[in-house]
């Protein structure tokens, strides 16, 4: 029931110099198309890379 209620926004994740968003076109990018900077954190945990920003809309 909560993964469902989870789906009702959209998770965008941003660049980490808020000049723009990994949506659409950049949603296949690993970095910033101005910066060149990564999208990613570098994990901590094993498993998954985690994201710079999320934006929930
Ligand atoms: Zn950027």
């Amino acid at each position: 029931m909560l993964e469902e209620h989870e789906l009702h926004y959209k998770k965008i994740d941003a660049c980490v110099n808020n000049c723009c968003l990994f949506s659409k076109e950049n949603d296949v990018l690993d970095v910033c198309p101005k910066f060149h900077s990564s999208r990613w954190k570098p994990s901590r945990t094993i498993g998954r890379p985690r994201k710079e920003f999320l934006l929930r809309f």
